[in-house]
């Protein structure tokens, strides 16, 4: 048996202990379903194993120097190419795809980007600090979940948190508080004990019940009788009191708390009032965890931001960075591109129709290991190995810990890792 961090989330648990005879994973031990996917993909129906190129309409398989050469055909012919993806790669592979980006004057946007990516410089402009697992397993005596399924989006981060009993604290789960704020009554809520408190927000009215808490910190005794957001002025109270009360609480903001249009800036407003929780209460502190899905969505920030100074969206012209407001989503809304490589993602089914459709309109060069409905739409398709299981390499944890991967089996006959391939990439486009 050998100890490994699982790779189905974010939450990169390292206490998954595996069996394999050498070509399968036999045995799993610790894994939640999730996490028992991810090592069933090794063997599954929609594996990718051969390099595909579309011709006369269908994807058939060719050997790796064709599909490298068409690679290379549609890159030399283009002025826009795109690049997206790289969660689900190891930061290795990550650094790859900025150095072809750079090489060949594209664009690169990872998918935090529309996910909590931006949280992350909001978070510096608002000097708030993120907080650590360890920190939260140890130290933690109140757990929010903001907009977040962590049940079923990471399945055993509660288990970890909110029923494990810390080194600095006596007692477990009888003295933990777990506050639910979410418009959807989620897998999560059947945690709640009697402590607990579940808070049914109407949909897209968190602004106003952060204003009004905001308001509280600032002036005690102005919470509306009539509640806010379907919160009522008793619920109020004792979600005011919880927070100002913790010695030290943590707020998991989940993606339920994203709005797609600027000016909203939920976030921005939650981690304002953290600040002024903090500022009020001399008890303890609040601090802040980001819920992100893919199991490596940081590590594409804290590698950008390593190389670049930026943590996302990156415009290259004459192999040079330079500024840009755009990100993906406003690059294929603009149809400001001629081409995309897309690592290990499926845009195609995540974006909305009008974006989707933009994007299939032009080459797509698909690198992953399962099929889906991106690389039913490409011209090009590179197989590849599956980040820790076939492959090692660095990833982050979604509190930004770096997790060393291990490499347990070797990936089928031909089939490279993403580093190899955007390396190849690289070296063929000379
Ligand atoms: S919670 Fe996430 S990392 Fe942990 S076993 Fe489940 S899928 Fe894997």
């Amino acid at each position: 048996m050998e100890r490994i961090p699982c790779t189905g989330c974010s939450l990169l648990c390292d206490d998954i202990l595996i069996g394999t005879d050498g070509l399968f994973v036999d045995k799993i031990y610790g894994a939640c379903l999730k996490g028992k996917e991810r090592f069933d993909q090794v063997s599954s129906k929609n594996r990718l194993t051969s390099p595909m190129i579309r011709k006369s309409g269908n994807l058939e398989n060719v050997s790796w120097d064709n599909a490298l050469e068409k690679v290379k055909e549609i890159l030399n012919a283009s002025s826009k190419p795109l690049l997206y993806g790289f969660s689900t790669s190891n930061c290795e592979a990550q650094a790859k795809g900025i150095q072809l980006a750079k090489k060949i004057n594209g664009f690169i946007d990872s998918n935090s980007v529309i996910c909590l990516g931006k949280a992350l410089n909001i978070a510096k402009e608002t000097g708030i600090t993120l907080t650590t697992l360890a920190e939260i397993i140890n130290k933690t005596d109140l757990i929010v979940l903001w907009g977040s399924n962590a049940a079923e989006s990471i399945p055993r981060l509660l288990n970890k948190i909110l029923f494990s009993r810390g080194k600095f604290r006596m007692t477990g789960r009888e003295i933990k508080t777990i506050i639910i704020i979410d418009p959807v009554k989620t897998a999560s809520f059947g945690v709640m004990q009697l402590r607990d408190l579940a808070l049914n927000i109407h949909t897209g009215k968190d602004l106003d019940l952060i204003r009004v808490l905001k308001e509280e910190c600032c002036k005690e005794g102005s919470f509306p009788k009539e509640g806010v957001a379907g919160i009522d002025e008793e619920e109020l109270k004792r979600l005011f009191l919880n927070l100002m009360g913790a010695e030290n609480g943590v707020i998991f903001i989940g993606q339920g708390l994203l709005r797609p249009l600027p000016e909203v800036n939920v976030i921005k407003e939650l981690f304002e009032l953290v600040n002024l929780i903090n500022l009020k209460q001399n008890k303890g502190r609040i601090s802040v965890g980001l819920l992100g899905g893919h199991y490596n969505m940081f590590g594409f920030d804290q590698i950008s931001l390593s190389l670049t100074g930026k943590n996302h969206s990156l415009q290259f012209s004459n192999n040079e960075l330079v500024n840009t407001e755009d990100t993906i989503i406003t690059k294929i809304e603009k149809d400001d591109f001629d081409c995309s490589i897309i690592v290990g993602t499926d845009p195609i089914s995540h974006f909305p129709y009008s974006l989707s459709k933009k994007l299939a309109s032009k080459p797509l060069i698909v690198i992953d290991n399962r099929k889906s409905a991106t690389s039913d739409m490409a011209e090009i398709v590179l197989p590849s190995a599956i980040t820790g299981i076939e492959c090692e390499g660095l990833v982050y944890r979604f509190d930004h810990v770096p997790i060393e991967l291990k490499k347990i089996l070797n990936p089928p006959s031909g089939v490279l890792t993403d580093e190899e391939i955007l390396n190849q990439i690289i070296q063929k486009i000379g």
